[in-house]
């Protein structure tokens, strides 16, 4: 489809800057080229449309920025529903890319297209896509880029790097571990001056990036990373100006590997990265669900931030991020869908209803997070997250015109009560009717307009034979890790280690 000159959206609910939250005024937003151009008064007269401009008639439906998950990982988006009822190191055990070795360039097309589509159709406009490539080489990336440069998606990419190969749990399991399960936990270590020397070839390589692609950098987790890598991470992040994703304490075993490890910098995580120039504003923790209060205030005062992925967490039996701590801190929070094989989807109203609910069954006494705090989570803390918020994030002209509109016909919607209460309590992407990415319309009544859906479905299933194979394969070969990673997974439950995040304080296992 060719980018439309100029497209007026008359007469939506406008979820601009400063509006009623609960009962947004009707505007008209003109789009020309991929940017908002102007924005009627409320009291004032209709805008006019340039001649042969697009004219979407938006009654009864409301306006919003594009969400932004700013935490994501393509790679095993076909993954979906395979998995549950496992601790972290378990599932990661089944689903991490090092696992399942090379795949064809068609299962990559496809699972890239598949997480983007489902993205596009639940309103998020641009994902923040941490990426390992396996094999780690041009053909890899070029291939995810250019199935996200079809589909039309903003994203922000990295190439996830760690040179510590071991599962994050290793370090707490049994002495007496079999060769055949501790070749599985372990691993290869990488070399962090090539792999440094891979991603700084990109950027040049790849410089300027087509049209919604955007870099970023991502250490997988300090607690992967020697210190050369993430010093390494650091001076790109200085030199390029990219934003920085990482994972932190996501898992009770990173907690403990962090007392042990990082005894230089008081057993934290938080003050390791600090030390080495890994936290600043370009910054955000993905998780931070095991963090003290001592750290989310030297986050806060970093200006680093921290993306929040309630489905995830809960999922892989992580608990639940204090965002309520963070919120009292002034620490800056996205909102992230995490993988499919974590989080089973990419939908960031369940994210956001899940960050309300989960804040507020944390406490009995009103905690302060609101509904209000998810959507601007999901849309300006995402925004702020990928380094975009000059661009993205906010309805205001001069913006690039990343747009959703949710149609207000929806029972969600009935009656009509509250614009943000209802977009993170009753919405659930069902009432997603139109898309628009960098001014151009990407989903139009629910559809994808750039993808032909039948087609690509067609496609899934061709790849999805050798995934079927190989996932019957990779079964039996990880199964003699199991029950040791449990055995120490449950050890670490028990132990003290002076947090407890679990929903319902860990019912069973300790305390
Ligand atoms: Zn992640």
């Amino acid at each position: 489809m060719p980018i439309a000159p100029a497209l007026l959206i008359r007469g939506a609910r406008a979820f601009t800057p400063g509006c009623d939250p609960h009962r947004p005024a009707v505007r008209d937003v003109l789009v020309v080229g991929d940017r908002i151009a102007a924005i009627s008064d409320p009291d004032g007269p209709p805008l006019v449309p340039p001649p042969g401009a697009e004219i979407i008639d938006a009654r009864d439906r409301l306006l919003m920025p594009g969400l932004v998950s700013a935490h994501y990982h393509s790679y095993d988006a076909l993954l979906k529903g395979r998995f549950e009822d496992m601790p972290f190191d378990v599932w990661a055990l089944h689903s991490q890319p090092a696992y399942w070795g090379r795949r064809s360039k068609a299962e990559i097309r496809a699972r890239t297209l598949l997480g983007a589509m489902e993205c596009l159709r639940n309103g998020i406009t641009t994902i923040q896509d941490m990426n390992s490539l396996v094999p780690q080489d041009e053909e890899t990336l070029d291939t995810i880029l250019s199935a996200y440069a079809e589909i039309g998606i903003r994203v922000v990419f990295s190439i996830a790097l760690r040179d510590l190969p071991d599962l994050d749990i290793a370090p707490f399991m049994a002495p007496d571990l079999s060769v055949e399960a501790a070749a599985i936990i372990g691993g290869k270590p990488g070399d962090p001056a090539a792999d440094l020397a891979f991603v700084e070839a990109q950027l040049k390589r790849l410089r300027p990036l087509p049209a919604r692609l955007h870099w970023a950098l991502s250490p997988s987790g300090p607690q992967r990373s020697s210190t050369a890598l993430l010093e390494g991470i650091a001076d790109l992040s200085e030199r390029y100006g990219l934003p920085v994703f990482t994972h932190v304490y996501e898992t009770r075993a990173q907690l403990a590997k962090a007392r042990r490890i990082y005894g230089a910098d008081g057993g934290s995580m938080v003050r390791h990265m600090a030390r080495i120039g890994l936290l600043t504003p370009r910054t955000t923790l993905a998780h931070a669900v095991h963090i003290t209060e001592e750290e989310i205030a030297l986050v806060a005062e970093s200006g680093a931030g921290v993306v929040h992925n309630p489905l995830a967490n809960l999922k892989l039996k992580n608990g639940v991020a204090p965002v309520a701590a963070m919120k009292r801190a002034g620490v800056r929070v996205a909102l992230g869908c995490d993988n499919n094989s974590c989080s089973d989807c990419q939908n960031l109203f369940q994210a956001m209803k899940m960050m309300s609910l989960l804040a507020a069954g944390s406490d009995a006494e009103p905690a302060g997070v609101l509904a209000c705090d998810a959507v601007e989570a999901a849309t300006t803390g995402g925004a702020r997250a990928v380094g975009l918020d000059a661009e993205i994030g906010t309805i205001a002209p001069g913006m690039k015109a990343d747009l959703l509109l949710l149609d207000l016909r929806d029972p969600a919607w009935l009656p009509f009560t509250s614009a943000t209460r209802q977009l993170v309590f009753s919405e659930t992407g069902r009432g997603v009717d139109t898309v628009l990415v960098d001014g151009r319309v990407v989903v139009r009544h629910g559809r994808l307009t750039l993808l032909d859906e039948a087609t690509y479905r067609g496609e899934l299933a061709e790849v999805m034979e050798q995934v079927e194979a190989d996932f019957a394969r990779l079964l039996p070969r990880q199964a003699p890790a199991i029950a040791p990673l449990l055995d120490a997974n449950a050890r670490l439950a028990a132990q003290d280690l002076g947090l407890d995040r679990l929903a319902g304080g860990g019912l069973r296992g300790r305390r």
